[in-house]
């Protein structure tokens, strides 16, 4: 997505050869006209699947999942990292490893907002080795309901997360995909590339 990588190039960091901040307009400001058109893309990516739900994790999936689901008219649930005094029963958990926090944290969604009978997708911000994916995954996998793929907005293709799920045949559509973060200097997969 054209506008996207051109958002990153002006306004993102690298902050490591594996870490990339984005918080002038993802992980911490974010800039509303951009989620609007990263929604309107997954909708696009997505366009003959069927949804009943997006699946996301708090906080930075929450705003280009809310852009999706305002377009294709559908809730929007957000896994939860921390227990809330108010979310206690009826949950479904699931664990995820941080590989750049290096540490292990459960995740959960109240059972009440999924069924067997939901076609979900799943968004998340970034897809680095697969952990967070794959946890959200397990846990809509776990109330018998579809996984309809998976909208990621930054993917480091240098990492392993998409290779292991597209291996386990999920359609994964991310809308900018990095190539490496070497020597401070963000390159990306072309998309005609990546249609090989
Ligand atoms: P994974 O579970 O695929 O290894 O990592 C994905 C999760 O870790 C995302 O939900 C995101 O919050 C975080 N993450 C991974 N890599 C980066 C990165 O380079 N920059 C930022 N800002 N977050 C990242």
């Amino acid at each position: 997505m054209e506008k996207l990588q051109q958002t990153i190039i002006e306004e993102g960091v690298a902050l490591s050869d594996t870490v990339l901040k984005v918080d002038k307009f993802l992980n911490h400001q974010i800039d509303p006209q951009l989620m609007q058109e990263i929604g309107k893309e997954f909708v696009k990516r997505f366009k003959n699947k069927k949804i009943t739900k997006i699946v996301t994790l708090e906080s930075s999936g929450i705003a280009p999942a809310v852009m999706a689901g305002l377009i294709l008219d559908v809730p929007v649930v957000f896994a939860r990292k921390k227990k809330s005094l108010t979310l206690k029963d009826g949950l479904i958990t699931s664990t995820v490893y941080s590989y750049t926090k290096q540490e292990t944290n459960d995740i959960s969604i109240s059972k009440k907002f999924l069924s067997e009978d939901d076609h979900v997708l799943i968004i998340d911000d970034f897809l680095a080795n697969g952990q967070a994916a794959l946890a959200l995954i397990d846990i809509v996998e776990k109330t018998n309901a579809k996984v309809t793929g998976i909208g990621i907005v930054i993917e480091k293709a240098f990492q392993d997360g998409g290779d292991i799920l597209r291996s386990k045949g999920y359609q994964i559509e991310s809308l900018a995909r990095i190539k490496s973060l070497e020597n401070e200097t963000i390159e990306f997969i072309n998309e005609k590339e990546y249609a090989k």
